[in-house]
Order: structure tokens, then C-alpha cells, then sequence
């Protein structure tokens, strides 16, 4: 196939922009410590609400935190956080884009924040999805953060690998399961997926874990979680477990952050617990267990 001067003058120009918001990139990560991917085997096991309710756990930890919604999908983060689909980012004059701070003071990047809510699935196709992420990163000025998360679509495939190959650095990941998705496999596929990026898996965290009902009893309603035995077996850290609770997909659905709503509830003390490990973990020289997790089946 021969290309013409034309088209190749085309693909030229595109790579040189490609290369220069690489570069812009690479400057704005330079000033965040810890960058931690949230990934999950499929989606609906509530990986966006974990990442946001350990945005804001972090928050509360004192920590400086912002969350980007690389979930193109569908993303939702911003309404975790009560913030209407197409709301916007500030600009400055040199076109970067500030992050919405939201209660109780997460930083927010996401397309679903640019793109009117009825535009939303035209974005969603093909190698787009990586241009306008990259475009998300280069021109968003997060400032000096401690931590971003990154709430990466759901799977563990190519995608999901190009996607987090944007972020130069990554810390680690950490990876959400439910407990009727929890088997080998998706261990595996957590430790395939962070070995490819280079990166170690800093946990493993089980949400709708289990009911406890008003009388105190508890049911394992997705099967009692072998993710303790699990993640011993395969040397990962068990970051924690997080009940089901009616009240977090109402105040999901209502744009309220549950968190903030529901402070003393069993999820927001389990998620309070879930960041001071991680902090310990990403903070506190990465225990040699992570470094070593990989493979053997023993
Ligand atoms: P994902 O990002 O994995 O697709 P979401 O975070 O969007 O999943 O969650 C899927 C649905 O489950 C949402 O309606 C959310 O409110 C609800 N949900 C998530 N975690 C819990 C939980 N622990 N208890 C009750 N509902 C939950």
C-alpha cells in the first residue's frame, strides 16, 4: 500500500501532537505521588463507587486526592460526587483545565464533566476514546496531589492496558471484585494486567460482600468471600471488605456522596480502614509480600 505525501505529512503532524501531549503529560504527573489504577474483571461490581469512596476516604486521611474517570464506558464518577453530567471544567487562558473539587475535597477530571449528556455515546468508539483521555490528561492542572486514582473501564484486556499506559509511573492497581466473581482467574488476570504495565498490585478490595440485617444476623448473599483465602494464596494484599447497603445505590442514584451522608455506617468505617492501608502500603515502603506476588500456583 503506498501512502502519499499528503497523508503522510497527516500522520506526521498527528504524532508530533501525539509527542507533545505526552510530554504535557508527563509534566502534570510529576507532581502527584501515588497514581493507583481501580480495575475490575466486569463491570457492576461497583468499582466507581469504590474508587470514589476511597477518594474520599483518603481525603479525610488528610490526604491531597484527586480521581480521574478513565471509565469510557460510562463514567460516573463526577455523579458519585453530586456533579451534573456535562457541568463543565474551568479553563485558564493557556487552555489547561482545572479539576472540579467536590465535598469533602476530591479532585474531579472526567469527559463525562465536558461532553452534554445526550453526546455522551458518539465519543465512546474506537481509538478516540485514548485521544480524548490523552487530551484529558495533558491539559488537566491537577497541582500537587498525593494521590490519583484512576477508575479504569471494566476488564483487563488491551484497552484497559492502553488506557493506564498513559500514565507514565503508575504506583500500582487494585482490584474490585464481588464475591461471586471472585476465583482464580480473576486474580490472575489482576496479576497478567500489572505485570504487563510493569506496576505491583497494591490489593485486592471485596465490595457487597455481605447483608447484615437489622437483627445483627449476616447473610453472604453472593457466597461467602473466599477473597481472604485467595489473596493469601496468591501473596496479594486483602485490603478489606464492603457491605451491601440499600442506602449506597440510593444516594448514588440521588448524587449524594455516601461517605459523607453516612459517615458512621459499616462502609464508610470499612473504606476509612481500606485507606489507611493503602496509605501504610503506598506510604510506608511497600511490604515485600506485594513485591513478590506473581504466579505460583503452590
Ligand atoms: P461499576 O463501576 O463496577 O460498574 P458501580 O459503582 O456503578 O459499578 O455500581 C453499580 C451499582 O451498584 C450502583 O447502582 C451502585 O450504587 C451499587 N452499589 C455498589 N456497591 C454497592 C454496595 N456495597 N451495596 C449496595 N449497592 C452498591
Amino acid at each position: 500500500m503506498r501512502i502519499s505525501k499528503g497523508e503522510y505529512k497527516a500522520v506526521a503532524q498527528r504524532m508530533k501532537i501525539i509527542q507533545e501531549q505526552q510530554k504535557l503529560i508527563v509534566e502534570k504527573m510529576k507532581k502527584i505521588k501515588y497514581k493507583i489504577a481501580i480495575m475490575s474483571n466486569k463491570g457492576g461490581v461497583g468499582k466507581s463507587f469504590v474508587t470514589a469512596s476511597l477518594a474520599a476516604a483518603l481525603a479525610v486521611s488528610g490526604r491531597k486526592v484527586g480521581v480521574l474517570d478513565a471509565d469510557v464506558h460510562g463514567p460516573s464518577i463526577h455523579k458519585l460526587f453530586g456533579l451534573p453530567t456535562g457541568l463543565g471544567m474551568p479553563a485558564k487562558p493557556d487552555g489547561t483545565m482545572i479539576p472540579v473539587e467536590a465535598p469533602p475535597g476530591v479532585k474531579i477530571a472526567s469527559l463525562g464533566l465536558l461532553l452534554p449528556e445526550d453526546e455522551t455515546p458518539l465519543i465512546w468508539r474506537g481509538p478516540i476514546k485514548t485521544s480524548a483521555l490523552r487530551e484529558l490528561l495533558a491539559f488537566t492542572e491537577w497541582g500537587d496531589l498525593d494521590y490519583l486514582l484512576i477508575d479504569l473501564p471494566p476488564g483487563t484486556g488491551d484497552e484497559q492496558l492502553t488506557i493506564a499506559q498513559l500514565i507514565p509511573n503508575m504506583t500500582g492497581v487494585i482490584l474490585v471484585t464481588i464475591p461471586s466473581d471472585l476465583s482464580k482467574a480473576i486474580v490472575l488476570k489482576g496479576l497478567a494486567f500489572s505485570k504487563r504495565l510493569n506496576v505491583p498490585v497494591i490489593g485486592i478490595i471485596e465490595n457487597m460482600s455481605y447483608f447484615r440485617c437489622p437483627d445483627n444476623t449476616i447473610h453472604y448473599i453472593f457466597g461467602k468471600g473466599a477473597a481472604e483465602d485467595i489473596a493469601k494464596k496468591y501473596n496479594i494484599e486483602y485490603l478489606g471488605s464492603i457491605p451491601i447497603d440499600p442506602r449506597i445505590r440510593e444516594a448514588n442514584d440521588k448524587g449524594k456522596v455516601f461517605f459523607i451522608e453516612y459517615p458512621d455506617s459499616e462502609a464508610s468505617k470499612a473504606f476509612l480502614k481500606i485507606a489507611e492501608k493503602v496509605i501504610r502500603i503506598v506510604e510506608g515502603g511497600r511490604e515485600e509480600k506485594n513485591e513478590k506476588a506473581g504466579l505460583d500456583e503452590s
